[in-house]
């Protein structure tokens, strides 16, 4: 290569490397807690806004179940594609998520985005062990749109719409084994999602209402249960009872973590009073579950 273009080349690599520094991270406060948000290049002062507020809603709905942000600090690395869309995100330790976003992305596409709050989940939610990677993710899965709507970012309709549609992806096809031995998609993340609003329902039956997985999460939390903890499969669910005074998870887990039961989804939306007509979601308010269906989604 001539000299002249060598020399080229390295302005282009030193410019590049001025400007990655030049480019002002978004810091924001949820509650105690510190969000850093950096971005892979250059980013105009209206994405910056678009990228903020999406990060602000995701915290505000996760701190709807934790009541605080779950972490005290965590950076996100926003890597500016092209396009107009949220890519995928990935939680790292409990303390940086990295996450793909269009530069095109409106601000309608941010609003109706569910990456960034369940990445957000997983920085409240112990490390596991590779067979029962559906904990995490169903927990996730689970928790975001109830989270959003608790937060006013979501309709009921919406998050019930949604369940209806995924659930039955989540269910034991024919040869599965239970949630511990088949890492497959629909196992991992809508199997998981299920036993976790089983177990809801059930702690919400079991207390009459007075507690719910929020305690359990949050008491996990307080132990340090955090995305930067490893925790074994047992020890969550064990933290998860003895914060709700009863065997609930751990007895659902002997369940469906080791075993393909096929949960008759029909029949748990009647008793929770949800039904799908058309492209509508419609609510029995008589049913026998039907405070349990709301508070779900009201906090
Ligand atoms: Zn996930």
């Amino acid at each position: 290569m001539p000299i002249r273009l060598w020399c080229a080349l390295a302005l282009l690599l030193l410019a590049q490397a001025v400007s990655a520094e030049d480019i002002p991270d978004s810091v924001l406060k949820a509650g105690d807690a510190s969000i850093t948000i950096q971005y892979s290049s250059k980013v105009s002062d209206d994405f910056r806004k678009l990228v903020e507020g999406w990060v602000r809603d995701a915290a505000d709905a996760v701190i709807t179940v934790y009541r605080k942000y779950p972490v005290e600090r965590v950076t996100i690395e926003v890597r500016v594609a092209n396009g107009g869309r949220v890519g995928g995100g990935m939680t790292f330790d409990g303390r940086l998520i990295k996450v793909r976003v269009g530069s095109e992305t409106t601000r309608e596409a941010f609003c109706s985005d569910w990456v960034m709050t369940h990445e957000m989940f997983h920085l409240g939610f112990p490390d596991t062990d590779r067979t029962a990677n559906w904990i995490g993710e169903g927990l996730s899965t689970y928790m975001e749109p109830l989270a959003r709507a608790r937060a006013g970012q979501l309709s009921a309709e919406e998050v019930w719409g949604s369940m209806i549609d995924g659930f039955p992806k989540g269910l034991p096809a024919a040869g599965d084994e239970g949630l511990d031995h088949t890492p497959t998609w629909g196992r991992t993340y809508w199997g998981g999602a299920l036993f976790w609003l089983l177990a809801d329902v059930e702690i919400r039956r079991q207390t009459n209402g007075r507690k719910s997985l929020d305690d359990a999460l949050r008491a996990i939390v307080a132990e340090g249960g955090t995305g930067s903890s490893h925790w074994p499969e047992a020890k969550i669910f064990r933290r998860a009872d003895a914060a709700i005074g009863k065997p609930i998870l751990e007895k659902l887990d002997e369940r469906l973590g080791a075993h393909p039961e096929k949960t008759d989804l029909a029949a748990l939306w009647q008793q929770l009073g949800v039904s799908q007509n058309g492209r509508a979601i419609l609510f029995n308010d008589s049913a026998p579950w039907a405070g349990i269906r709301r508070a779900l989604t009201h906090g």
